[in-house]
């Protein structure tokens, strides 16, 4: 059965005083995920409305980020002299390394297992500057980090890799960094998918990301590109604004992933932040969604998620309010497919 993508509009009206009171009507599209059903509301046009709480100032990023260099706990020699150390059952060395990038436990976890991977040395760093090989080490440490959990616990199977960047984004220190997340107890929005790629797989016989990826390649108004046996799309019900995902065909878990996997993965991050970078865009999100590690599965292909956030400066105003928060509704103010035709430009 050919995935449905399914979207109603409907319309606000109101004597709008910026119109001399005369009636306006605003277009409210509701969109759901094809895969999961959560809402979004899709309001286009409406980027231009928004365009002054996605820019940042600059003077006060720089501000931010000179005035936390020292004293930064992610910055070479703090993380040699003062970053926590793995017990020798995960790392008898007591951090893990890969190229630049350095993993070890967060001080401060936010799960049974959580390890902070700095993949670089430097402390700020520019949208348009962070290279695919600084993601490329960032993620091999922390794949080796839920090699080693697993080998010692394999029960310890449910993980994630995010990364928050400055404040907008949910992040408390600027440096670089990227979080590893395990735990035998499942991550609630990898089970979602997991749940319903699975239901999907026994209703249609076939896998839900394999026909994904056929019908937004034939279609092309939200596919970007292809990297590999990695997929780059602008999904048809985001989670947030300007949001890239990238699907490797394929692959259902982090364990499985090559380093051509790995080099789509963070290639297409780094097209995507360049975008980000160009549209004066300065915080993100990223999430790596993974089946069970160790296990390969046929519904299920490993993805990932892209989002810008809000700007940076003085009275800024957090881009998740109750609507999101609390009432689990998305919204964006530009449709995928244009954001699509803007990003493409990118992935050449
Ligand atoms: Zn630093």
């Amino acid at each position: 059965m050919p995935i449905h993508f399914e979207a109603v509009t409907r319309e606000a009206r109101l004597l709008s005083p910026l119109k001399n009171f005369e009636l306006d009507t605003q277009s409210i599209e509701h969109r759901r995920d094809p895969l999961t059903g959560r809402n979004v509301i899709v309001l286009k046009g409406r980027l231009d409305y928004v365009r002054k709480y996605i820019d940042s100032d600059e003077t006060i990023i720089d501000e931010l980020a000179s005035s936390t260099q020292q004293g930064c706990p992610f910055c070479p020699d703090s993380v040699q002299t003062h970053a926590p150390k793995f017990p020798p059952e995960i790392s008898p060395e007591g951090r893990i390394s890969a190229g630049e990038a350095v993993c070890f436990p967060s001080l401060f976890a936010h799960g049974d297992y959580n390890a902070i991977v700095v993949p670089t040395h430097s402390h700020k760093v520019n949208l348009n500057q962070l290279r695919a090989s600084v993601f490329a080490d960032g993620f091999t440490a922390c794949i080796e980090y839920f090699h080693r959990l697993h080998e010692w616990r394999p029960e310890v199977k449910n993980n994630a890799i995010i990364m928050n960047f400055y404040p907008p984004a949910g992040s408390t220190i600027v440096h670089p960094h990227i979080q590893a997340l395990a735990s035998d107890l499942p991550i609630h929005a990898s089970d979602e998918l997991l749940k319903a790629s699975a239901a999907y797989f026994q209703d249609d016989g076939a896998s839900y990301w394999s026909e994904l990826v056929r019908t937004e390649e034939e279609t092309g108004q939200r596919y970007l590109g292809r990297l590999g046996r990695v997929h780059w799309l602008t999904p048809f019900a985001p989670k947030g604004l300007n949001e890239s995902q990238a699907i490797v065909s394929g692959v259902s878990d982090l364990s499985s992933l090559y380093p051509e996997d790995v080099d789509g993965i963070t290639k297409g991050i780094v097209r995507t932040l360049g975008y980000y970078h160009d549209t004066g865009v300065r915080s993100f999100n990223i999430a790596i969604y993974s089946g069970p590690f160790g296990e390969t599965s046929d519904y299920f292909d490993l993805n990932v998620r892209i989002v810008s956030r809000y700007g940076y400066k003085h009275n800024f105003v957090s881009d998740v309010w109750a609507l999101q928060y609390l009432l689990d509704e998305q919204e964006v103010y530009e449709a995928p497919e244009e954001t699509c035709s803007k990003l493409k430009k990118y992935f050449g």
